[in-house]
């Protein structure tokens, strides 16, 4: 069974058939999943979807496209959701230096209150990073350097990786693995630590090959190709990426084994 790291099951792109699509993944060998918050909203969207769904768990966060959010209610508001026994996570926090809907300073003082409170809550934390993960990786060293978490759509930078997997991070792959472009991405794959990395759809965005373009939104149950390209890429078997994935977001979100 493979486990989807960071899916957005509380986005509005699955309103018309969100239990189909969680019927398929099911179907597809993907049988648990974390639901992603990224606002105070879709957080509390995700926690609400965990108590109807067994087999999901959620992180609650507030996205630097939403840093505004980010005020001693909002943070408060978070701690008080986080307290469910299915949260698993803090995130997605980060900095988005692509889209920079909100200043940059606001942004960065948004992901250190974040992380302060994923220290203070004791929870991993999932990392979003658009043209900014080298500053990320350079907070995470400043704020201790000793974190649990991921980097989620990790991009390939071998310097990046390097500097993520020493603060503690693992590094979550996902369909851009699949991509004909995605050389370095690959490249810097065949060289990390197995047992550092999981996989991710980030569904309903980053659709793999070979569904990407055919099909406009991603869905979990698209999680097997990434697989197989990790498989492929690595020489091993679907079944023993599937193992290894599992067996490392099992351990490191404190989910209960087999299930
Ligand atoms: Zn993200
Ligand atoms: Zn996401």
């Amino acid at each position: 069974m493979l486990i989807d790291t960071h899916c957005h099951y509380n986005h509005e792109a699955f309103d018309t058939d969100r239990a189909e699509a969680i019927q398929r993944a099911r179907e597809a060998g993907v049988g648990r999943a974390v639901v992603i918050g990224y606002d105070l909203a879709s957080s509390a969207w995700a926690v609400q979807l965990t108590e109807e769904f067994p087999e999901l768990y959620a992180a609650v966060g507030i996205h630097p496209n939403d840093a505004a959010e980010a005020t001693p209610e909002g943070l408060l508001r978070l701690e008080v959701l986080a307290a469910h026994p299915k949260v698993v996570a803090l995130g997605e926090i980060g900095l988005d230096f692509h889209w920079n809907v909100e200043p940059p300073e606001r942004q960065r003082a948004a992901l250190r209150e974040q992380l302060h409170l994923a220290r203070q809550l004791g929870l991993p934390i999932v990392l979003h990073t658009r043209e900014s993960d080298r500053e990320v990786v350079a907070a995470l060293e400043e704020e201790g350097g000793d974190w649990r978490g991921i980097l989620h759509c990790f991009g390939g930078d071998p310097e990046v990786a390097r500097r993520a997997l020493a603060v503690g991070l693992h590094l979550g792959l996902g369909g851009v693995l699949t991509f004909k472009n995605a050389r370095q991405l690959q490249e810097t794959t065949r060289t990390l630590p197995l047992e550092r990395v999981v996989l991710e759809t980030d569904a309903p965005y980053l659709t793999p090959m070979p569904h990407r373009g055919r099909i406009r939104r991603n869905e979990p149950c698209y999680l097997p190709f990434v697989a197989r390209h990790l498989a492929a890429l690595r020489g091993l078997s679907e079944d023993e990426i599937a193992a290894i994935t599992t067996r490392n977001a099992t351990a490191l979100l404190g989910l209960p084994e087999d299930q």
